[in-house]
């Protein structure tokens, strides 16, 4: 638990770099590993046939 701030360090695109408070966690297909990638390459990668969706990543936690 942290003492103070819940915020966790914004997460860098594994494609670009971007780091932003909500990422995607997608992939191409199903021989290939999750990454976390933002909004944009998110787009990219929707592009493939076998695109999988793993679900959103958020930097501030409801609470
Ligand atoms: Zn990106």
């Amino acid at each position: 638990m942290g003492k103070k701030a819940r915020l966790r360090p914004p997460k860098p695109c594994d494609s670009c770099g971007v780091e932003d408070d909500t990422q995607f966690r997608v992939r191409r297909s199903d021989k290939e590993d999750w990454r976390i990638v933002c909004k944009a390459c998110q787009a990219l990668v929707k592009s493939h046939e076998d695109y999988m969706y793993g679900g959103t990543w958020k930097r501030k936690k409801r609470n």
